[in-house]
């Protein structure tokens, strides 16, 4: 009872709006592309063997999967807020499941008992190797959660674009079945090639991408702002990238134990129209859409524009508040943000983009808006005479304000 009298406080002092701490995730496999705003002397805090801090997860309630040396509550994100003079804290995961529909609304609770999604920053120097993430159906027999996905690159965290700006998305429209189990085959024999099957694609700052499971994708090396299912499934198809091999082991993540060593079930995987669509771009890249008419928006001081908006599992949007600005929007469902630019206020909350944060520190960048304070709408001022105020916001699945 104790802790549910906590996150009501914490509830009250924000008046639903949840102020998170920034949690970092370090990789043992990539190299830190150095864009989102930690210290250089940071980037591996952890320790060598953890690897670099290469993601910030935002709005979470899903441990990280880093193998045995995974910390305690890697992955997950802390709802911080002042008692008495002091910083209290308590797993955002924790206070979704004591408050329940007091924080995700009741269409969410109702079907998940869960905030079922996250966000992170992705921020990779180099490229990554082809893989898929599995349905739900591939998966369901192993107690897991497909893992749709979607990709934005904001302006803001992409000075550079990494050794790698291009994704390779499927598979070419005339590619055959055999041509895949091939270079599954070929797997452990060195590199297997199968980037050479795919077409890849410029990436650029300020769009996304839609990325269903069951479509095969290699990364890119811009900085991506990913909204996804709460879910960590993959299986490698690519062995060798940047000259490093994958090892065997995950070509074969998250296969069922009877199914370990069948090519045919790895082929099984792809959803192969999805994947030969040779209408891939049209229907998988968004550019941004506006929420409302420009103009309008324009005239009350803002500009609101869907970046995510493909898929039913999760959407985003960006907000931008211009200077000398306040304004009030309201939302359908409750929903994550993190601040790209710019500082101000946000409900009862002071809202700033620091230039640096140290691994540890606390920030006012990070926030969790419940479904009642979304409804209500939240007012965003804007005190600078020159700087926007921009917000990246994602939201769980079924967004009522998307026909989907
Ligand atoms: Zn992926």
């Amino acid at each position: 009872m104790a802790a549910r009298n906590k996150i009501e406080n914490a509830l009250e002092q924000g008046k639903g709006i949840l102020r998170l701490s920034p949690t970092w995730v370090p990789r043992v496999f990539c190299v830190p592309g150095r864009r989102i705003k930690l210290h250089p002397d940071d980037y591996y805090a952890l320790g060598g063997e953890r690897g670099g801090i290469d993601e910030r997860w935002f709005s979470s309630t899903t441990p990280a999967d880093n193998g045995p040396k995974t910390a305690p509550n890697e992955g997950l994100s802390f709802v911080v807020w002042e008692e008495g003079g002091k910083i209290e804290r308590v797993l955002l995961r924790d206070a979704v499941a004591e408050l329940k529909d007091d924080i995700v609304g009741a269409r969410i609770w109702d079907k998940y008992q869960a905030w079922p999604v996250y966000s992170k920053f992705f921020d990779n120097q180099g490229a990554l190797p082809h893989h898929i993430h599995q349905r739900d159906e591939d998966v369901a027999s192993l107690g897991l959660r497909g893992k749709p996905e979607a990709y934005y690159f904001p302006p803001q965290v992409n000075n550079h674009g990494g050794d790698f700006p291009f994704t390779f998305f499927g598979l070419n429209p005339d590619v055959t079945r055999e041509q895949v189990m091939d270079a599954l085959k070929n797997f452990v024999k060195g590199d297997n090639k199968i980037t050479n099957l795919s077409r890849c694609y410029r990436l650029e700052p300020g769009t996304g991408w839609d990325v269903p499971a069951g479509l095969l994708h290699a990364p890119g090396s811009l900085c991506t702002y990913e909204p996804q299912v709460a879910s960590d499934v993959y299986a490698m198809f690519q062995s060798l990238v940047n000259d490093q091999i994958i090892e065997e082991g995950a070509l074969w993540k998250d296969t069922p134990k009877d199914k370990v060593g069948s090519f045919d079930h790895l082929l099984h995987l792809i959803d192969w129209q999805l994947n030969v669509d040779p209408n891939l771009v049209a229907n998988r890249f968004m550019r941004p859409k506006p929420v409302h008419d420009p103009e309008e928006m324009r005239g009350q001081g803002y500009e609101e524009r869907w970046i995510v908006y493909k898929s039913a599992h999760f959407s985003a949007k960006e907000l931008t508040v211009f200077p000398g600005a306040s304004v009030t929007i309201e939302d359908g469902g409750a929903y994550g943000m993190i601040l790209m630019q710019g500082h101000g206020t946000m409900g009862v909350w002071d809202i700033e983009t620091p230039a640096l944060i140290r691994y540890g520190q606390l920030t006012y960048d990070e926030f969790f808006v419940t479904e009642a304070a979304a409804k209500a709408g939240v007012t965003i001022a804007n005190p600078s005479k020159s700087d926007p105020v921009v917000m990246l916001k994602h939201f769980g699945p079924g967004n009522p304000e998307l026909a989907l």
